[in-house]
């Protein structure tokens, strides 16, 4: 270990930095990081530890890429920006990569982050209804626990009352139905058949809502920010039926669950559904610069392409579409290419889940589940009631886990009380020996944690 400044560090860091939530207090002070290589990050003062959460989800290939970092400087070089009534070849590369990647045939769209390409979508999706007439589209439906974003629209669409409720009013047409979670489905129903119940309530709530008043649905294919909650194949499938049905867009969120993080390129490809338009971010990247995409299916786009005023898509975006994060993205795509990450993120998942699976023995675990390499760990009091875990329990893991070089995530609605998910999702690089290092460090802390 070495000696460095942290503590001058953390003492400048909380006079001049409001991190994301509150001041810190005395006992937790923010941790300052300094250098990651693999799944790996230290801190100041030369402690590591696996970052099982890749950051915020995001740091998909790993960390410490030199390829990356070359493909950026090499970019900034030879031009660092061009406006968006430009082009460069690293946009129209990257553009033309992404659709090959998604199953139909898509016009990419640029921003900077994950809220943003949604803001994007919900524009687009407005606006493509009003050029057909349909002037009276406007609302849009999500899922209660899903989080699509911070700005105001995307946190109009998030279904977290805790990120919420101080920022009110949010935009109005904003509505929301419950998502599919099987672990607290009634014990009476299959389920296949709750799913489809689930299904339905998306449907009583377009009809009685007047479905020509609704814009589009935006989903997650897998909710993760709210909880790991995986559907069964027939829900999402009887979603798309239920919107082409009533001419409502599908908005399919890929922000977490794309480049490889359910084990495929996108995770609506679990499903063999075909979404009108997908947003992504975070792993486009693997995070190391700021780059999103709302890809838009073609025909929708060439409604926009009569020519007049009305339909110009006004919508200016400073950063978008960036060059160097482009070349960077080109790159991080073929080292997923190159190293089979997406096969490794279900390999490697499977087996976590797999090297996890006695946990479920643990008298606080209500339910283990996972889909390539995002995994969701839910705390109960009780097995019998599935009453949730209290966040003193949640906190003494997560801190169990941080003491022995894991970092893991907890997730939920606080206002709701079911913020007792814990989750893992690492990078999708982690080697054999990470992984093992995660279960040993999960299996060691839960077992001290009986009661
Ligand atoms: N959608 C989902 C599913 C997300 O998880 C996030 C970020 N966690 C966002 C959108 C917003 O992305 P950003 O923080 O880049 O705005």
């Amino acid at each position: 270990k070495k000696v460095s400044n942290v503590s001058d560090l953390t003492s400048r860091d909380r006079n001049s930095i409001w991190h994301h939530i509150s001041p810190y207090n005395v006992k937790n002070p923010p941790m300052v990081v300094e250098e990651g290589k693999g799944s790996w990050i230290t801190d100041a003062q030369g402690n590591r530890y696996l970052d099982g959460m890749s950051g915020l989800w995001c740091v998909n290939v790993g960390y410490g890429r030199e390829e990356l970092a070359l493909a950026a400087y090499e970019q900034i070089k030879k031009l660092a920006y061009a406006p968006m009534t430009m082009s460069h070849e690293p946009a129209i590369e990257l553009a033309e990569k992404v659709n090959e990647m998604l199953d139909d045939d898509y016009m990419i769209f640029y921003s900077n982050s994950g809220s943003d390409a949604n803001e994007v979508a919900f524009k687009m999706a407005r606006q493509y209804h009003r050029q057909n007439g349909e002037v009276d589209r406007h609302k849009f439906i999500s899922r209660y626990r899903a989080y699509h974003g911070s700005s105001m629209g995307a946190l109009s669409a998030t279904g977290q009352s805790m990120r919420k409720y101080k920022y009110e009013p949010l935009i109005q047409g904003f509505l929301h139905v419950s998502p599919p979670d099987n672990y607290r489905k009634p014990d009476s129903i299959t389920e296949e058949d709750y799913n489809l119940q689930r299904a339905e309530e998306l449907e009583n709530t377009i009809i009685w809502e007047q479905k020509e008043t609704i814009a589009a649905v935006i989903m997650e294919p897998v909710i993760t920010g709210g909880g790991v909650l995986i559907p069964h194949p027939i829900y999402v499938e009887k979603v798309q039926e239920i919107c082409h049905r009533h001419g409502v867009l599908l908005i399919i969120d890929e922000v977490i669950c794309g480049f490889g993080r359910t084990g495929k390129k996108f995770g609506h490809q679990h499903f063999g559904i075909k979404p009108d338009i997908v947003t992504m971010a975070k792993g486009l990247t693997s995070a190391y610069l700021p780059l999103s995409i709302t890809a838009v299916r073609k025909d929708i786009y060439e409604t926009f392409k009569n020519g007049d005023d009305t339909s110009h898509f006004r919508h200016v975006n400073t950063f978008g579409g960036n060059p160097a994060a482009c070349a960077l993205a080109l790159k991080n795509i073929e080292i997923m290419e190159h190293e089979n990450l997406y096969e490794r993120s279900a390999e490697s998942g499977d087996k976590l889940l797999q090297g996890l699976d006695d946990l479920k023995n643990h008298p606080f675990v209500g339910n283990l589940r996972g889909i390539g390499m995002i995994v969701g760990i839910e705390l109960v009091e009780d097995k019998t009631t599935k009453e949730p875990a209290s966040k003193e329990r949640l906190a003494k893991i997560i801190s169990d886990c941080k003491d022995n070089g894991l970092i893991i995530g907890k997730n939920g609605d606080t206002v709701a009380g079911y913020n007792n998910i814990l989750t893992l999702s690492p990078p999708l690089s982690s080697s054999e020996e990470d992984v093992e290092f995660m279960i040993a460090v999960l299996q060691k802390v839960f077992s001290e944690n009986q009661s």
